[in-house]
């Protein structure tokens, strides 16, 4: 079934470490591009089956219950969704009040994926974040309050001064909160990033690459200690609350991607749109076309992208179901180059059945450069 991908690119501020497509808020193009998105929506619709729907951002949270309502209206009205749908809302904590939350699950969002990155206020501020640890803290209870019954937290390790101790309070934080899913990222510092000259400025400095390796594979151990499964390089989840949408980009699955900047990958073809959210909505009220970039996969991209994505997954991947899907024999293909990663014990070979250890998890993007 195909999951829809919602982008919502407005932000309260931005983050000093932000590359992602957003801008700031403006109620004014908010209301314009809350009706594009939804033409686009409704004309993109055939009745197909339908089983999650993920709102990003940017900072979706900040659209109004009503809002989010209606954009899943159009969805209703132009998919086939099915009634145990997986719909989830990425909310910052300072958008988030108990009317908020209660009018959000009322429009019907299940799932809130909530973007804390630390339970520490100085490593937050140093991030540019505009919510404390405490503001996260009270955003999940509303959550709760509201009838929420599958939330997502995602917390980033190696920050600027942050030390091993400071990154275990997070993650015992997180426990202590205990949502059902959590995604742990690295930070990333892209090239111009002012947090990038704020480090510099201020002479902070970022843990050793092992202490980084240490955090990431002590909050996996501690995290499955307390009941959450790795399923994915970075996300953990009680049983049976793996994020469903995101797993169709790692399944090799098919999703549609709507708003300004947002892929989809549908029948062996991948599309982006316009990336302008002014031009996004320029071009929808004309009549033009928003796709940016358009292009056919080879049977080689598809196949090289199932690896490179399906690997990332802890079970792996079974080697012989992608072979027959592909109509080729992955080992003959690649198993001269991945026998290295084998022998050092980064990867394991079970039957047809290829994953990579936890080990491997850290140098996955190494391993995984055997398929591109
Ligand atoms: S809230 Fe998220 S999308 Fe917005 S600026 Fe910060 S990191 Fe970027």
């Amino acid at each position: 079934m195909l999951g829809l991908y919602l982008h919502i690119p407005f932000c309260s501020s931005i983050c000093n470490y932000c590359n992602f497509n957003r801008g700031l808020f403006s109620g004014e193009v908010k209301d314009r591009y809350v009706a594009a998105l939804e033409a686009e929506i409704v004309a993109a619709g055939r009745g197909e089956s339908v089983d999650t729907i993920f709102f990003g951002g940017g900072t979706p949270s900040l659209l109004d219950p009503d809002e989010i309502r209606r954009l899943l209206t159009a969805c209703r009205n132009s998919f086939s969704v099915t009634a145990n749908a997986e719909v989830t809302l990425e909310t910052n904590p300072e958008t988030s009040t108990s009317e908020r939350m209660a009018g959000f699950r009322a429009a019907g969002v299940n799932r809130v994926s909530f973007g804390v990155q630390s339970f520490r206020d100085d490593e937050l501020k140093r991030l540019g974040r505009i919510h404390s640890a405490a503001r996260a803290r009270e955003a999940v209870r509303e959550a709760r309050q509201a009838g929420f019954a599958n939330l997502s937290l995602d917390l980033m390790m190696w920050l600027p001064q942050q030390t091993q101790a400071h990154w275990c309070e997070s993650v015992d934080a997180l426990i202590e909160i205990s949502p059902e899913h959590a995604s742990l990222y690295l930070l990333e510092l892209y090239p111009n990033a002012p947090l990038k000259e704020e480090i510099a400025r201020s002479g902070w400095s970022l843990a050793p690459d092992d202490d980084a390796a240490e955090m990431y594979l002590w909050s996996l151990d501690r995290l499955d200690r307390a009941g959450y499964g790795q399923y994915e390089i970075s996300n953990v989840a009680r049983r049976g609350f793996e994020s469903r949408h995101n797993l169709k980009y790692w399944q090799d699955a098919e999703w549609l991607g709507f708003g300004c900047g947002a892929h989809s990958t549908r029948n062996g073809v991948r599309w982006k749109n316009v990336a302008a959210t002014d031009e996004y909505i320029s071009r929808l009220r004309a009549g033009q076309s928003i796709v940016a970039e358009r292009r056919t996969l080879s049977r080689e991209t598809r196949l090289e992208e199932a690896l490179f994505t399906g690997l990332r997954l802890t079970e792996g991947l079974d080697l012989d179901v992608v072979g027959q899907r592909y109509n080729t024999d992955v080992w003959a293909r690649y198993g001269t180059s991945l026998q290295p990663s084998l022998d050092a014990g980064l990867a394991v070979r079970e039957g047809s059945r290829l994953r990579l250890s936890r080990d491997g998890m850290l140098l996955a993007n190494e391993i995984l450069s055997v398929f591109v």
